[in-house]
């Protein structure tokens, strides 16, 4: 068993943060990250990221780069490709790599995934005409016919984004209330290249080699109409990356973890920060706030 201060479980944003702000308040801090390199959700941040206050950076990567220039800077302990194997959050402590690492406080910063739909042929489709995001792959689809599901802000950017390079896009929303901001609604629905259904659900993505259509359902009169589509692009948000705490903290109906204002959970000396805890505002500023708030919690609690 080896001792910390802090544990920081998820080397995003918000525990990317955490770790530099148990470093400048004096605290012992370790960050395990299961993925062979830090960043978690930047890395899939493919446009110019204009909105961190201070840097500017082209894509997710390179902020995240900026990060971990900061963290090897200041000699701080992150480790990579370190899965957690089980965690005993009323005992602070984490296991991973057969070794327990035992701390004052942990800090829960493992984030979020985008959701997926869970229909026939989303799967089978990955990469050959179903896609999580435009900004990424948008060049593929270039002079084709195809279809954004979802009604915040990721589908409606997306359907905007798609519109300058296909001559037809479809947005399909399961009803007909809109997350996104109303300004860019107003923009799609100007658009003539987008087609907008809403009260619609995708039932199946279908085709030979790639995608040919898109089954729906009306969700007010049960409705069956087929699409003719070359790609679907899924936009229907996040779901926190949870499973392994579910039974030791208290989460809300969609499996985020419930913190107070100083990002405190339901379990002594337990905070969570970034994504894992559905902030109003999902983004890297937020992220690395509430890393900053928890550690800062963490050592006055310790004090
Ligand atoms: P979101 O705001 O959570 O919206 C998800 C949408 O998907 C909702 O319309 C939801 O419908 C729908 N949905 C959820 N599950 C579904 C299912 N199983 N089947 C069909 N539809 C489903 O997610 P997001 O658009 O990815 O945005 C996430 C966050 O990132 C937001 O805070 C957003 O503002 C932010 N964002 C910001 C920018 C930017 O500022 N540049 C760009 C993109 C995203 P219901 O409403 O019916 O639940």
């Amino acid at each position: 068993m080896t001792n910390h201060d802090v544990i920081i479980i998820g080397g995003g944003p918000a525990g990317m943060s955490a770790l530099i702000w148990c470093h400048s308040l004096g605290l012992r801090g370790v960050l395990l990250e299961q993925s062979p390199e830090l960043g978690g959700q930047m890395l899939e941040m493919f446009h110019r990221v204009l909105d961190y206050p201070g840097l500017v950076a082209e894509n997710g990567r390179e902020l995240r780069d900026h990060f971990a220039a900061q963290l090897d800077l200041l000699q701080l302990d992150y480790r990579t490709g370190r899965k957690i194997e089980e965690v005993d959050l009323s005992q602070r402590r984490a296991r991973s790599g057969g070794e327990w690492l035992q701390g004052r406080g942990v800090i829960i910063a493992t984030g979020a995934r985008k959701r997926k739909l869970g229909i026939p042929g989303e799967e089978r489709f990955e990469i050959r005409g179903v896609s999580f995001s435009a900004t990424r792959d948008h060049s593929l689809y270039a002079g084709k016919k195809v279809s954004v599901i979802g009604g915040g802000d990721s589908a409606v950017q997306n359907s905007l984004l798609l519109a300058g390079i296909c001559p037809s896009v479809t947005l399909i929303h399961r009803s007909d209330k809109y997350r996104g901001r109303p300004d860019w609604l107003k923009q799609a629905q100007e658009n003539p290249r987008i087609t907008i259904i809403d009260n619609a659900e995708a039932k199946a993505i279908e085709g030979g080699e790639r995608v040919e259509r898109l089954v729906i359902e009306d969700t007010r009169t049960g409705q069956i109409k087929t699409i003719d589509t070359e790609g679907v692009f899924i936009r229907v948000g996040v779901a926190p990356n949870t499973e392994m705490l579910r039974g030791q903290i208290e989460l809300d109906e969609a499996g985020f973890i419930k913190t107070d204002q100083r990002q405190q959970t339901s379990v002594e000396m337990v905070y969570a920060a970034g994504d894992v805890c559905r902030p109003a505002c999902l983004s890297v500023a937020t992220a690395v706030g509430q890393g900053a708030i928890s550690a800062k919690d963490i050592a006055i609690s310790l004090t």
